[in-house]
């Protein structure tokens, strides 16, 4: 029907090279490396041969042209991504705790990733697209409601369908603002790839089989859920049900399994694969990312997977 497109922020990510308790002392960083939720996703998406764009903006400088640069070369429209000439590409500090959890420093709200606009290159694309995917961690940036907006009922009118990874960052936005624009999305989703946290928030429940048949009940076609090291599980309708065990790998850095778990998920079904299928090879893709260091680099090809796949089963039989 026409390529994924997916709308929200690019950034560059420097990361902490040792573990700590937050970024309160001098320490030795790396990067940048291309990032932001979006871009990763799309990212994966076209790894997977997939048709993708994106809509985005970045400053004028190198940490701009390393993210097209880096979409281009792997198969993405860029064509939607503006130049701000006045403002820095943006930037997200990450630093991991002891206990796994990462905490984050944005630059994104004055940066040129919070400068996204229905521009004439983004209608263009909203105009072919066949599938929106809809990122929580870009609704803290003031002109994407405006393109979702857009991109939603354009893609619907078409016949075409929307996903929804509900990454909320608790650092980019208060929730009440979440809350409500959580709801309308939910709304018009027909996939949900949500954690376990963010199903229980998107549900308001407290119980996950709760949340799931309300969220079903709510016009969701689709429930993905992500479980870390714990894989994921398919919950469709009419009780169909399907979990899928996490393969055992070594995790370097596990910013980016989400998305490219999703990106894979969502292109292996529009691929027309059966739900099993789309999550074992979903898996496959959430755990290669954690094996590489930075969020973008350990993006998989459909043979990829499909090597890794066997690799791991012989390796475990
Ligand atoms: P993020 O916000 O970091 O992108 P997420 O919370 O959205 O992540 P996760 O559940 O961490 O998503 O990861 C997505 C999928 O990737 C998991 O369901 C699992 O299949 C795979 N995965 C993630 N971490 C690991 C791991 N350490 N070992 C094996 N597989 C993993």
């Amino acid at each position: 029907l026409g390529p994924t497109v997916t709308v929200g922020e690019i950034l560059v990510e420097i990361m902490a090279t040792t573990v700590g308790s937050g970024f309160l002392e001098p320490q030795s960083l790396i990067g940048p490396y291309p990032s932001g939720a979006p871009a990763i996703f799309i990212d994966q998406v076209a790894w997977m041969g997939g048709s993708a764009g994106i809509i985005a903006s970045v400053g004028s400088d190198d940490f701009g042209m390393l993210n097209i640069e880096r979409l281009r070369r792997d198969g993405v429209d860029v064509s939607a991504i503006s130049i701000i000439d006045d403002k820095p590409t943006g930037s997200a500090f990450v630093r991991y705790r002891p206990d796994g959890v990462r905490d984050f420093v944005f630059n994104i709200a004055h940066s040129a990733a919070g400068d996204i606009r229905m521009t004439e290159t983004a209608r263009t694309l909203v105009e072919r697209a066949g599938h929106v995917h809809i990122m929580g961690s870009a609704f803290a940036i003031p002109g994407v409601a405006e393109v979702l907006d857009y991109a939603i009922k354009t893609v619907k009118r078409r016949g075409g369908s929307v996903s929804f990874d509900p990454n909320i960052r608790k650092e980019l936005l208060d929730a009440e603002r979440g809350r409500t624009l959580l709801d309308e999305i939910i709304a018009v989703t027909d996939l949900l790839l949500p954690s376990g946290e963010e199903l229980l928030a998107a549900a308001g429940e407290t119980d996950e089989a709760a949340a799931v048949t309300k969220l079903l009940d709510a016009g969701v076609n689709e429930i993905v859920l992500k479980r870390g090291r714990d894989g994921s599980s398919f919950f469709g309708r009419d009780g169909k049900r399907a979990d899928c065990p996490a393969f055992i790998v070594d995790e370097v850095d596990p910013t980016g399994a989400g998305d490219c778990f999703g990106a894979t998920y969502l292109t292996c079904r529009r691929m027309g694969m059966e739900p099993e299928r789309a999550l074992l090879l979903a898996n496959a893709s959430g755990a290669r990312n954690v094996t590489r260091q930075g969020p973008m680099e350990g993006v998989s090809s459909l043979a990829n997977l499909e090597a890794f796949i066997t690799a791991t089963t012989t390796e475990n039989a």
